[in-house]
């Protein structure tokens, strides 16, 4: 669908409850709402009055509720606006099937894949925020959103500033890819000290307002070593040219270097606004009443290596790549089964990546997928195992 866009251009959010999502719909407004888009879907999980307010505002064609218990809810709420309502995974495929030439893909983990897939295979144009999709489905992903003709723009922040720093008239002289890190909660905390910190401690990030998924990722770097499989996919670099740097003031939102030695860094406040407004007008831009950047104020940007001793999750993003195959998928899937168990508190913080490491070691040698479903069983067979390994490692109360 990289043809001529019509006007107005026909838009559906995955996930549009969610913290991406509720910034996407602030960026529709802000680049001219109505006038210039129309809403087909919106999709929500548990959140039925955040999404039926959305629905009504944005006047959507439909809305969606992952959670089938809350089908009834959401029909109540959004009765006599004229919205078509669904709910379950069969809701999701719908709202992926509906004709938008560009559709968010903000549903946080792996229950994003499957409906991002869909919308792909039709040929919208992808905004991708879920890192899922790529880490998990490689290069399987890649072929769906080839085959189906539309584009692919990244939307977390690293990717989409590495997006925009990349010549792609001059691939042969890329040299590497810098991603920048904040370093978390936990940037100078030792390992001892990060033994015993608290849900509430962990998923408050010091620059960025983000799901908790992410947030507790941040902490634990987990979401770093999704954020290196997923570039791998996205810029087609090879591992040794993925490099991570922790940089506290989240400013540089990351970086490539060329084969001169000359670095091209993209800039902005922590504000995923600025990704998700490239994301909808690429390769144009809109304007935005985001914060601008004071140099003067900001002073300095400071820099550090990370430190794969305290954050094992660096190396262990490393290792998967190395291993390529289903390892994406089975460290994406352990890490989101030992995140559910620190948020429920059956674990503790330094626990979840004994638990993803395991679990990568275990399935190491699961064949190369040959399609989706396969990614699904190493998925599930991950998280069984996950599972397993959660009861033995269950902290004391
Ligand atoms: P969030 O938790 O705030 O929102 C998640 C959305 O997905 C909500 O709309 C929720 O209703 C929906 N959802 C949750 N579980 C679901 C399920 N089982 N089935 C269907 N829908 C479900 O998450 P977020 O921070 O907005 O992140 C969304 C995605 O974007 C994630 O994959 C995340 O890694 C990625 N991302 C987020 C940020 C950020 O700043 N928040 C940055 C980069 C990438
Ligand atoms: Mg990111």
């Amino acid at each position: 669908m990289s043809t001529v866009t019509t006007s107005p251009r026909r838009i559906t959010i995955l996930g549009s409850t969610g913290s991406i999502g509720t910034n996407t719909l602030d960026v529709v407004e802000q680049l001219g709402g109505p006038a210039n888009f129309d809403i087909m879907a919106l999709t929500g999980n548990g959140n039925i009055e955040l999404l039926a307010s959305q629905a009504i505002a944005a006047r959507a064609k439909l809305a969606v509720t992952a959670d089938e218990s809350q089908y009834i809810a959401l029909k109540d709420a959004l009765s006599g606006h004229g919205i078509d309502v669904a709910a379950g995974a069969s809701g999701l495929q719908e709202a992926a099937s509906l004709e938008a030439d560009w559709v968010m893909a903000a549903i946080a983990g792996t229950a994003g894949l499957q409906p991002t897939l869909t919308a792909a295979a039709r040929g919208a144009d992808i905004a991708l925020a879920n890192k899922e999709c790529l880490v998990s489905a490689g290069d399987l992903f890649l072929d769906t959103v080839k085959q189906g003709g539309g584009r692919l723009i990244p939307v977390d922040s690293e990717h989409s500033a590495i997006f925009q720093c990349l010549d792609e008239n001059h691939r042969d002289t890329l040299e590497r890819i810098v991603l920048t890190a904040s370093g978390g909660p936990f940037r100078t905390f030792s390992r001892a000290q990060m033994a015993d910190v608290s849900v509430q401690t962990a998923r408050a990030h010091p620059n960025w307002s983000m799901g908790l998924k992410v947030s507790i990722g941040s902490a634990s770097m987990f979401n770093k070593a999704l954020e290196m499989i997923e570039a791998k996919y996205l810029f087609d670099v090879r591992p040794d040219q993925i490099e991570v740097i922790v940089h506290p003031q989240s400013i540089i939102h990351s970086m490539v270097g060329y084969t001169d030695g000359s670095v091209i860094a993209q800039l902005g406040v922590p504000d995923m606004r600025t990704a998700i407004g490239y994301a909808l007008t690429y390769p144009k831009r809109g304007p935005l009443n985001v914060d601008r950047l004071d140099f003067a104020k900001l002073a300095r940007l400071d820099f550090e290596a990370p430190d794969e001793t305290r954050f094992p999750a660096i190396r262990l993003a490393r290792t998967a790549l190395e291993r390529g195959g289903l390892q994406g998928a089975v460290l994406n899937a352990a890490d989101e089964a030992a995140f559910e168990a620190f948020v429920d508190e059956k674990i503790r913080f330094l626990t979840m990546a004994e638990i993803v490491e395991e679990v990568m070691d275990a399935l190491s040698g699961l064949a190369p997928a040959k399609s989706i479903a396969d990614v699904f069983a190493a998925d599930a067979e991950a998280r069984n195992l996950a599972h397993t390994l959660i009861k033995t490692k269950t902290r004391a109360a």
